[in-house]
């Protein structure tokens, strides 16, 4: 029989826990002595997460299986204990848990979850992370999150973002895209509804963005709502109230891989125990999570220093070659060069120049990269049709649709042929996701298209340089369920996406200008 309570002394201060032998996980006899020895020994890992953060205190003071309450003001403390202060937005003074004394301290008031804030007291106003809670609806399960998280992963990947996963400890798994650098919750919060609309306008069978309850059945609801100031998580390594004493353990992707290949979860469940021994084996795989530095901010064309270079092809974040075949006074295609917004785009604008050709734009590193493919896309993955590199246009050109005036470059009329978004999935030969620029630079892309017209999977492979200037690409239909699904004669679906006129309405629209002039 355990003592039911003693006093301590941890690093110099002294401790009285209480009620140490009540029960705190009925189904397995787990007791608050086992937790606060649990806090004990995670604490080396747990500790660098919670640094200066403040935290909610989710109290189970009869056990898991009886109500419990969230605190965010710290309660009557120890004066050592750190909080930080109340201010304009949060009346609550919150506890800081900095130390081993402080973890033990909260943990003999039967915290079993410790929740965080995204920022720290460093600037409250700052996120340091965006994170996402995916959560499945029933019969929907952890498999259905790690397969959906593996397809956010590689999107994020294409936007040149590393992102971390970890269970929910439950049914669910959480992830967290590292920042680490000047953002504030509006960015963060628009962005990650930004991913989990885009997510769910990609799989509507699988994903749900909204929080009503009634839409998540057998779906997975990509809670995005985590990234707002007032709102804290699940701390990584913290127990949860589950009947089991689980814990919200950082996984690998590696391991999220494995499990959805052998169709079972049971190796990404980690109680207590199992935590320990993890940890003991792999230290904290969470860390980069606090270290990382990366930005959501889209990098802005560096449209002066770089000097132009035809010859090396150097065609990256350089809007210059645009501009030099264009006289803006005489055409209304945009001049471009305004910071993009984070988005992944793809247009394909339908132009009637000397030949007729279709414009395929996919938005990188803050332009539209660009390819014009004389025929056309095929969903037909027998057809290689051949994408000539073109310059890079700016983010604005995704909305134009006009007549580019006689004796100016590209003279005829363009109809936004269709758009939508677009996900980079390229892998390299290990099967690791390759970030757009380098899939650009190595001459492989592959991205899922979600367009009116064009949808799935596309391959744009670069040929081996020929006599020519031009950069010869091939694109090729991935075989996947819209096999098949455009006709033969794309003039049947001739129409512009945005205004319904096709080629042939603008054309005359041109005449009629110049009886007039
Ligand atoms: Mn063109």
């Amino acid at each position: 029989m355990p003592q039911e309570s003693k006093t301590v002394t941890v690093e110099g201060k002294k401790l009285t826990l209480t009620n140490l032998s009540k029960v705190l996980y009925p189904q397995t006899g787990f007791t608050k002595a086992n937790v606060i020895d649990y806090y004990r020994r995670i604490a080396p890992y747990i500790l660098p997460h919670l640094h200066n953060r403040p935290v909610t205190l989710k109290r189970y003071p009869h056990g898991v299986d009886s109500p419990f309450f969230y605190q965010k003001n710290c309660p009557l403390h120890p004066d050592w204990l750190e909080t930080s202060p109340p201010d304009d937005y949060f009346k609550e003074n919150f506890c800081i848990v900095n130390d081993l004394p402080s973890l033990i301290w909260i943990e003999n008031l039967a915290s079993i979850e410790i929740h965080t804030l995204l920022a720290t007291t460093k600037n409250l106003l700052q996120p340091e992370m965006v994170v996402f809670d995916l959560d499945p609806g029933e019969p929907a399960s952890l498999i259905d999150c790690l397969r959906i998280a593996l397809v956010m992963r590689d999107m994020l990947e294409g936007l040149g973002l590393k992102s971390f996963p970890k269970t929910s400890g439950g049914k669910g798994l959480h992830f967290y895209v590292p920042l680490n650098t000047v953002v504030n919750y509006d960015q963060t919060s628009s962005f990650a509804k930004m991913v989990a609309q885009v997510m769910e306008k990609h799989f509507p069978e699988l994903v749900v963005s909204k929080m009503k309850k009634d839409l998540r059945k057998g779906k997975i609801f990509v809670d995005w709502s985590q990234n707002s100031r007032h709102k804290t998580t699940a701390c990584v390594y913290t127990l949860r109230a589950r009947p089991e004493p689980a814990v919200s353990m950082p996984v690998t992707w590696k391991q999220v891989e494995t499990a959805l290949k052998k169709n079972n979860s049971e190796s990404l469940i980690y109680t207590a125990e199992k935590a320990i021994e993890r940890v003991a084996k792999v230290g904290d795989i969470f860390k980069d999570v606090l270290m990382l530095r990366q930005s959501i901010t889209a990098p802005k064309p560096n449209l002066q220093s770089k000097p132009l270079d035809v010859s090396e092809k150097d065609q990256e974040y350089n809007l210059k070659i645009y501009r030099q075949k264009r006289n803006f006074k005489k055409t209304a295609e945009p001049v471009g060069g305004k910071e993009t917004k984070l988005d992944y785009i793809f247009v394909i604008q339908k132009h009637a120049a000397t030949r007729l050709h279709y414009d395929l734009r996919l938005q990188s590193q803050g332009v539209l990269k660009s390819w014009a493919i004389p025929k056309g896309l095929s969903s037909d993955p027998k057809e290689r049709r051949l994408a000539v590199r073109t310059e890079d246009h700016p983010f604005d050109y995704k909305d134009f649709e006009g007549i580019i005036p006689e004796g100016q470059y590209g003279a005829g009329e363009v109809i936004i042929w269709d758009k939508g978004y677009y996900i980079n999935i390229t892998r390299d030969s290990r099967g690791r996701t390759v970030s757009m620029e380098d899939a650009i630079k190595k001459g492989k892309i592959e991205v899922y298209f979600e367009g009116t017209k064009i949808k799935g999977g596309y391959a744009l492979i670069r040929l081996k340089p020929g006599k020519d200037e031009k950069e010869n690409w091939l694109v090729i239909k991935l075989k996947d369920q819209f096999v098949g699904s455009l006709p033969d004669d794309l003039q049947q679906i001739g129409q512009s996406v945005v205004t319904g006129k096709s080629i042939e309405d603008l054309k005359k629209t041109n005449k009629k200008k110049k009886i007039l002039s």
